[in-house]
């Protein structure tokens, strides 16, 4: 009995001597961070001196190599290029809209979306139809034709995590044009993906159906979907005219940017960390995803500058091509079958107070990784949840069993600056986003030395 007492005292006194040791780590993590930190002017070379980045851009070409120098800077012990094929699609020009009630028009905020055909250079004028849900939209299918539907179904604002409701509106954005030709639309004009108070349009990719013919697609302001809609309600006739020049180029070739650190005991084992270098081209892809990518940089950085030597291969990865069709993350994936891979994290929820890491992973692990909730309390971080990884390390965990996750920051503003023109340098905190990265390093810290 006294023996089995004495066993279990020295088991906890081991613990609770790891938890001290793990904690004055951190701390040291999070004064070098908040003291020395990076991230913030490798964001603004990132965000000035590159600016947007949309896959197939010349800038595409000029992030690879601003990627190359950040890394190569942070202490990687080799960086490399990982080619991978990517879509390269152009805006062609600025877009136009207009709400046309009465002979009156209105110039209206749009913004073409990601994969868009063009209108032709004459744009298209047609009479509007309020569509406010996918129910909506199959009970009037008879009135579609010939028309321009204008979706308006809003982001519901009774979720908290507004990740949520983005996802429960984000098909009127990647599926409305196919569904809406399908009943014989001309266009389509969807209320943007975001619940700000301002007028940017916000883009994104979105996803023809090869049943139905393409017809061109473009995000409008919210007040501006407002405008329109209450014209609408209000029994009047409402035109609507559309303009954009955006067409598909022939894939080409991009690079993962990618940046190793070798570990001491394990360096077949690889722990990636990474963001997306590619942005959408209406703003500087600051918070989407310059954040992420100068995150990941900065847990090499931090790392090595407080004298950490890890067991295993780490791997920074600076994404190619995440918006469009995600070829780079495809790519990664297709590499990594060959290789043992402990686990991988990304952030790509901008450069927000950290909250907490959602995990794609079996349960007992994310249990394990709940046991380190005290330790990265005191710098935000007081919840991991099972809602999976991000877009470009899911597939780690779906098609190899590899435990994924993603840094989740405060949801509130994001959708403010997603996608849209305001997305910029100016709209990033230095300290929220320094807090960002100290979590994950610290949690990559926890999963080296004690696997997940
Ligand atoms: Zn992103």
């Amino acid at each position: 009995m006294h023996r089995i007492l004495l066993t279990v005292c020295s088991v906890l006194f081991f613990n609770l001597i790891q938890a001290q040791d793990d904690s004055i780590f951190i701390r040291k993590l999070a004064d070098e961070i908040l003291t020395n930190s990076k991230a913030y002017s490798n964001l603004h070379t990132l965000t000035k001196s590159v600016g947007p980045r949309l896959s197939g851009s010349p800038q595409t070409y000029k992030a690879e190599e601003w990627g190359r120098q950040a890394l190569t800077e942070a202490g990687a012990d080799k960086v490399y290029l990982q080619q991978c094929q990517i879509p390269h699609w152009v805006r062609g020009g600025k877009d136009e809209g207009k709400l046309i009630v009465g002979g009156k028009e209105t110039p209206l905020n749009v913004i073409a979306l990601g994969n868009s055909i063009s209108t032709g250079p004459k744009g298209i004028t047609a009479p509007a139809i309020l569509i406010n849900s996918w129910e909506e939209l199959e009970q009037r299918k008879n009135e579609i034709k010939g028309k321009i539907v204008f979706y308006n179904y809003k982001f519901n604002p009774r979720f908290i995590h507004v990740f949520k409701a983005y996802a429960d509106a984000n098909s009127f954005r990647t599926r409305g044009a196919s569904r809406a030709a399908q009943y014989g639309a001309v266009a389509t004009v969807v209320r943007s993906m975001s619940e700000s108070t301002n007028n940017f349009p916000h883009t994104g990719g979105m996803i023809y159906n090869d049943s139905f013919p393409k017809i061109p697609t473009l995000a409008v302001g919210l007040l501006d979907a407002d405008k329109i809609a209450s014209a609408i309600q209000e029994n009047k006739t409402v035109s609507l005219y559309v303009k954009t020049n955006a067409h598909a180029l022939p894939d080409t070739i991009g690079y993962n940017v990618i940046g190793e650190w070798k570990g001491s005991e394990f360096p077949d084992e690889y722990i990636t960390v990474g963001g997306h270098l590619d942005s959408w081209d209406p703003a500087e892809g600051a918070h989407d995803d310059g954040a992420g990518c100068v995150h990941a940089i900065e847990v090499l950085r931090s790392l090595k500058a407080v004298g950490y030597h890890p067991k295993h291969t780490i791997r920074f990865v600076l994404f190619a091509d995440e918006e469009n069709k995600g070829g780079g993350s495809a790519k990664y994936i297709s590499e990594a079958k060959n290789e043992k891979h402990l686990f991988a994290l990304e952030s790509d929820a901008g450069g927000f107070t950290p909250r907490g890491f959602s995990l794609g992973a079996t349960p007992d692990r994310i249990e394990k990784a709940r046991q380190w909730i005290p330790l990265l309390q005191p710098y935000g971080v007081y919840e991991f949840t099972a809602d999976g990884g991000g877009a470009d390390v899911d597939s780690l965990y779906i098609k190899l069993n590899v435990p994924v996750g993603e840094l989740v920051p405060d949801s509130q503003r994001y959708f403010d600056f997603h996608h849209a023109a305001n997305d910029i340098f100016e709209n990033v905190n230095k300290r929220e986003l320094e807090l960002g990265a100290l979590n994950m390093a610290a949690f990559i810290y926890l999963v080296d030395k004690y696997g997940l």
